[in-house]
């Protein structure tokens, strides 16, 4: 890392809660001169002869005016979040004291803070490292149990462990490569090839199901398009009515989500279903053999999963045999689910569709069985349990430097099955570990950083 990077001489302000009226609002200072700034400003007491980790109430006072009573929270550098000296002043939530507050520390040496800026520093204090700050944002952007457990998991360093185990394994390796190369004339090995190629081996499984995790990753921090399509008349719009009295999720404004497109969005076990155009569907969709319209069939092969609901009285099963062999051909993951239950009842429904596999019975009018659809639901898009505690990918640049090293590992392998030199061999091991370094940030540069952190809001 750059030293030119690390240690700040200026000391940076911003609002830390939402911009807007609130019961309470934080502004955070970081930097050497925090303390000293706030204490210009807070004739209560001297805040510079205080502990770390204190509360101080009083009242700020600026320009011989009281701006507003707030509580100190006060921080020592390097026992801060940032690593440096944090102040935090709880305020009274008006954007006009907010405002002036923040005025005030401007005018009494500090300066506004850019996006990400707290957390940057953060990094660069090595108080996170770059994959654990950038889950901060994830963590403050998540919109459901799911995807705040894997921000919160990989926050507190799970993915990190995981990813520097395997790169202080390959540092060893490479050095002992690189050592035989100093005594090339010798032909000497010190580094054991079988050890080698076991380790190379385990890398492989672990990066392949890092990289395999980030379907899953996306699954939860995006949530998954989901289209309900079927004849007139299946149910759909009384299932989707049923599905949504229970599980409307709130949403606001996420990234990825275009509103035009995007109807109505469930909130299932944590996970995010987003039912794609179902409006569109619903009008176009006779059968889907019979689609003449492109668009329509294209909005189905973008989702992630498709309900198939149908009639139980109106379909044979040859209708659906015929169904199930055109959403195969389509490669679409589609879940069949047969409707009104209630009208032939469940052991005549498994009957008359005998010899066809994982179909569903409901019935939509009476809410029967709507929990198991949710839970097939949830199977097909996560394919086995959610298990957040595991390490998941969800960070797009992480996924593309894991194929990078996955791809660098291959190329390990497939040397040493040729017999290839030791240098040849130390070249790909570096490979794998610049883009690792990648990822946690041991490599990096400062175009990167600027890019990685002007994606946080200010005041992170
Ligand atoms: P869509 O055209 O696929 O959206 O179908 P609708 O949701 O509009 O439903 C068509 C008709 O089937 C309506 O009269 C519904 O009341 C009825 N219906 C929907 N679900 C069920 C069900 O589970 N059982 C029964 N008996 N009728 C249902």
């Amino acid at each position: 890392m750059s030293n030119k990077l690390t240690g700040y001489d200026d000391t940076i302000v911003a609002l830390a809660t939402a911009p807007g009226v609130g019961a309470i609002a934080v502004i955070r200072l970081s930097g050497p001169q925090a303390i000293t700034i706030c204490n210009q400003l807070f004739p209560s007491k001297d805040l510079l002869q205080q502990a770390s980790h204190t509360l101080h109430v009083g009242s700020i006072v600026s320009d011989g005016k009281i701006i507003d009573e707030v509580v100190v929270s006060l921080f020592k550098g390097p026992r801060s979040y940032t690593g440096e000296n944090v102040i935090e002043l709880s305020c009274h939530g008006s954007p006009y004291i907010q405002q002036q507050l923040i005025d005030a520390c401007i005018q009494a040496g500090a300066r506004l803070a850019k996006p990400g800026e707290f957390t940057m520093r953060a990094f660069l204090n090595g108080k996170l490292d770059l994959a654990q700050a950038e889950s901060v944002a994830d963590l403050i952007a998540s919109h459901s149990a799911a995807s705040h457990q894997t921000a919160m998991q990989q926050m507190r360093g799970g993915f990190s462990r995981e990813l520097q185990a395997l790169r202080e394994q390959l540092i060893r390796f490479s050095a002992l490569i690189e050592l035989e190369l100093d005594f090339s004339q010798e032909d000497v090995e010190f580094a054991d090839r079988t050890q080698l190629y076991a380790l190379i081996k385990t890398a492989l499984e672990v990066v392949q199901h890092l990289t395999d995790s980030f379907r899953m990753g996306n699954v939860i921090k995006h949530g998954v398009n989901t289209a309900i399509v079927g004849k007139p008349n299946a149910g759909k719009s009384t299932l989707l009515n049923t599905l949504l009295n229970e599980n409307r999720a709130i949403v606001s404004d996420i990234a990825g989500t275009t509103r035009d497109t995007i109807e109505e969005v469930l909130n299932i076990q944590g996970i995010l279903f987003r039912l794609i155009d179902t409006a569109g569907i619903r009008e176009s969709v006779d059968t889907i053999e019979s689609i003449g319209v492109q668009k329509t069939l294209e909005k189905i092969k973008e989702a992630g999963v498709v309900i198939y609901l149908f009639d139980v009285i109106e379909l044979t099963a040859a209708d659906i045999r015929k169904q199930i062999s055109l959403f195969e051909q389509d490669g679409i993951n589609y879940l069949l689910v047969g409707n009104k239950m209630d009208v032939l009842g469940e052991s005549e429904a498994l009957a008359k569709f005998a010899g066809i596999p994982d179909i569903l019975f409901i019935s939509a009018k009476d809410h029967a069985h709507i929990d198991l659809l949710k839970d097939r639901l949830v199977q097909k898009v996560m394919s086995g349990d959610i298990n957040t505690e595991a390490t998941i990918v969800t960070n797009a640049r992480h996924y593309a430097a894991l194929q990078s090293v996955l791809q660098a590992l291959q190329d390990v392998r497939t040397g040493m099955d040729s017999g290839l030199p030791g240098d040849l061999l130390a070249l790909d091991i570096r490979r794998c570990l610049h883009f690792l370094g990648e990822i946690t940030g041991e490599i990096t540069n400062e175009e990167q950083l600027d890019w990685i952190f002007s994606k946080f809001c200010i005041g992170k």
